[in-house]
């Protein structure tokens, strides 16, 4: 298991059984019980997941990817899930409120905090509350059993925003609430990585989500799939010094929890390590951070570096810290000497490519 490979294995087995229905017929979407797919079908000729083995599944709030669903009819289509991620994930796509029977166009919503229960009530008084919590617990077996990897939500929504959803109570508003189907999602699945469609314009939260998503992934392929002792050994291994560049004392912190991990039983480390890996995954790394984490990978090569190449890592480094160059830069030197001098232990660690390098997520990470 080493950074981004071809993934050739994703929990879909229920997904399967549901979607490889009639009819088989280029199409781009498809329903499963409610909550629609999309499906690249340039890639896709018979709808079944199987057939795009390198896709990850991710939720998405519909609005996001242009159906108009929105209270007034619109949408929220955001481009970059569409026209660049949609290369990488395919979408469950899921509107709560549509869910819920309220129908489009409808009154706008709002969070109404009563003192006992954040509730949903609409412009014109009515209270959604219950219809929007019923509408999740039916979908919530197939939300479960879908294999997702991460979920992108709208932003400010009552029901779909992640932060900063505003609160009404006694005729103020204040922005310190969560959406209450977004809420849900992240009570159910705390590991899961959300995060919101207009924040992934900010490069270093897409980066930082991106990251999140693959890892899950990697963690999930390995904790589904009959996990040993090894298997955890080797995991950690490959992950050292990705988890170090988010958080050092989280670094020291999961490989005490490993080396002690033949003390407890396997089941609790796996649910400990999972929820302490993806916490410190969601800390995004400092520039000093990344660059003590590229100090620590060129320590297994520096013996072998002439004084000229030392002398140019520096440069290299330095000029990253001042911003003159994204981190892509010292990374590729770094990864030219690891493949010419490192340990095998050394260049397969997950750090020096976590995602699909196409994406070129950190070509724009700068100080
Ligand atoms: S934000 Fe959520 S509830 Fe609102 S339209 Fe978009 S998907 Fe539907």
């Amino acid at each position: 298991m080493r950074g981004f490979e071809p993934i050739t294995e994703r929990s879909t087995s229920s997904l399967n059984a549901s979607i490889e229905i009639e009819p088989l017929i280029p199409c781009d979407e498809v329903s499963l019980n409610g909550i629609y797919l999309t499906l690249n079908t340039n890639v896709h000729p018979r709808l079944t997941v199987d057939s795009t083995p390198s896709k990850l599944l991710i939720g998405v709030s519909r609005c996001l990817l242009g159906d108009g669903v929105r209270f007034d009819g619109g949408h929220k289509h955001n481009r970059y899930l569409t026209d660049v991620l949609g290369e990488y994930f395919d979408w469950m796509r899921f509107c709560p409120e549509v869910e819920a029977g309220m129908g489009t166009p409808r009154p706008a919503l709002r969070l109404a905090d009563d003192g006992v229960k954040l509730r949903v009530v609409s412009s014109d008084g009515f209270d959604y509350t219950d219809d929007l919590d019923s509408a999740f617990e039916r979908r919530e077996p197939d939300l479960r059993s879908a294999g997702l990897r991460g979920y992108i939500f709208r932003r400010g929504s009552p029901s779909c925003g992640l932060y900063r959803v505003k609160r009404y109570q006694d005729g103020r508003a204040t922005r310190d609430a969560q959406g209450v189907f977004a809420r849900r999602v992240q009570t159910l699945w705390p590991n899961i990585p959300c995060e919101e469609g207009g924040r992934l314009n900010d490069m270093r939260l897409r980066e930082n989500f991106i990251q999140r998503v693959y890892t899950y992934h990697r963690w999930r392929s390995f904790a589904d799939d009959t996990p040993t002792l090894s298997g955890l050994f080797a995991f950690h291994a490959e992950h050292k010094y990705l988890i170090l560049a988010h958080d050092q004392r989280a670094a020291r912190t999961l490989g005490r929890m490993v080396a002690h991990a033949e003390r407890v039983t396997l089941a609790d480390t796996l649910v400990e390590y999972e929820s302490q890996l993806m916490t410190a995954l969601s800390r995004t790394p400092s520039i000093k951070s990344q660059i003590n984490t590229l100090q620590h990978l060129q320590g297994f090569v520096k013996k072998h570096m002439t004084s000229r190449d030392k002398n140019e890592f520096e440069r290299i480094v330095h000029q990253y810290r001042k911003g003159v160059v994204p981190l892509i830069t010292p990374l590729t030197l770094l990864r030219h000497h690891l493949d010419r001098w490192g340990s095998d232990w050394a260049r397969t660690q997950v750090y020096l490519s976590p995602y699909p390098e196409d994406l070129a997520l950190r070509s724009h990470l700068t100080a």
